[in-house]
């Protein structure tokens, strides 16, 4: 389907009456995905993010929520990861809306944990993309580059969860696979881009990251388009004349809006004041086109966290004209792929991410981690299916938070 100009707001009211549904009555919808036809990229904003790499480490003891799903959502049944869509009931087409399937936590089938190697403190990668467009730079990813990026993470059993999963502790994700989480930062065009077609309907530009997305999760139904876009204030990802749709089919079709300062301030020498206006900004703007949303993760601006011990815990909450924010994940720039939160050592307040680029990686990028996962050097997470439950080789029953609430904990004999 496409979208037109005469239906924008019709739009706008369908997401926002199936969100309640979702929350409240927990029907389950079945998705329209856009069918996004030829269009031209654009070019993107040309502020770029450098951001410099801390590669701090260490727990805080923050308990993990447990395996509890998300407050309201209604999990959909799913056979296994290649039917998720056709395990889904029918709904009626006045029911019919875009992308609540995506807000619903899916359940997956349980496996053996030594069927299918499971190891639920291996590492996650959590992606650092920027811009979406021509040509590859150090900061700009091209479309064809991140399709080839999904095409090669889906091969290598890799699919996408949410970040405030990943934070929480839920992971959700078929036996043998492993989570990845993509991030972008700075709401720039290219991330989430409308055109008008030939035929002068609006469409999402199918070479921005989202058209990318979504096209790849209809052609792979089991690689759902999890995502967080970090946005800074003003227009996020520019077009102000849909900004409301935007922001509104970011979290309607599972994905997430995330906290990246109203203006890219470096936190280095920030007041607590100025800290709280910057985040509980983006908190207003948000919640002027999606009601309820809570904006809870948090990607620091360059990388840099506030030099002041009493600045510190603003990054964490705070309040700014009567609104409040909690951030429950908060990313640096980093260079590696970050601890499962079941290790002793996560911290999901100093979540590094890694770059996904091959433009001036250093020999850190994506493809680099992918490769030292093959080797064996690093461990990788690996689902049992279950996301209630800790499979892992007995051997590595010692990287165990102590903390963990609510699970069950599978150890078994790894083959040698
Ligand atoms: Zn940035």
């Amino acid at each position: 389907m496409t979208v037109g100009r005469d239906q924008y707001r019709k739009e706008i009211q369908s997401v926002s009456d199936s969100r309640q549904r979702t929350l409240y009555r927990g029907s389950r919808l079945l998705v329209l995905i856009f069918l996004l036809i030829l269009g031209l990229g654009t070019s993107g904003m040309l502020m770029a993010c450098s951001d410099a790499s801390d590669t701090t480490s260490g727990a805080t003891g923050n308990p993990l929520p447990g395996p509890a799903t998300d407050e309201g959502a209604e999990a959909a049944p799913v056979e296994d990861g290649d039917s998720e869509e056709a395990a889904v009931p029918e709904s009626t087409a006045s029911e019919q809306s875009t992308g609540s399937l995506l807000q619903q936590i899916p359940v997956y089938e349980a496996a053996d944990p030594a069927s299918v190697e499971a190891d639920e403190l291996g590492q996650i990668m959590v992606l650092m993309y920027h811009h979406i467009r021509e040509p590859e730079a150090e900061w700009s990813r091209t479309p064809e580059n991140f399709r080839k990026d999904l095409e090669v993470l889906y091969e290598q059993g890799f699919r996408p969860i949410r970040l405030i999963d990943y934070a929480r502790g839920q992971i959700h994700v078929p036996a043998g696979k492993t989570p990845v989480v993509f991030t972008f930062d700075d709401g720039n065009d290219n991330n989430f881009n409308m055109i008008e077609d030939e035929t002068g309907e609006w469409i999402i530009d199918p070479d921005c990251a989202v058209g990318i997305l979504m096209a790849f999760h209809e052609a792979h139904p089991d690689f759902r388009p999890h995502a967080t876009f970090f946005i800074n204030g003003g227009t996020p990802f520019g077009q102000s004349d849909w900004v409301d749709f935007k922001l509104n089919y970011l979290v309607t079709n599972g994905m997430d809006i995330g906290n990246h300062t109203e203006t890219h301030l470096h936190l280095g020498d920030a007041s607590a004041e100025q800290l709280q206006q910057e985040l509980g900004r983006i908190q207003q703007l948000v919640n002027r086109y999606v009601d309820d949303y809570q904006v809870n993760t948090f990607a620091l601006p360059f990388g840099s966290r506030p030099s002041s011990d009493e600045v510190a815990p603003y990054v964490e909450s705070g309040t700014y004209q009567e609104v409040t924010y909690v951030n429950e994940a908060v990313l640096e720039v980093g260079w590696d792929p970050y601890h499962s939160p079941f290790n002793r050592d996560f911290n999901p307040l100093k979540i590094r991410r890694v770059r996904a680029s091959e433009t001036k990686v250093d020999g850190v990028g994506m493809y680099d981690w992918l490769a030292t996962f093959e080797s064996g050097s690093r461990r990788r997470f690996i689902s049992d299916g279950d996301p209630n439950t800790i499979a892992i080789p007995d051997s590595r029953a010692e990287l165990l938070r102590e903390d963990l609430e609510g699970y069950e904990i599978l150890l078994y004999e790894a083959a040698p």
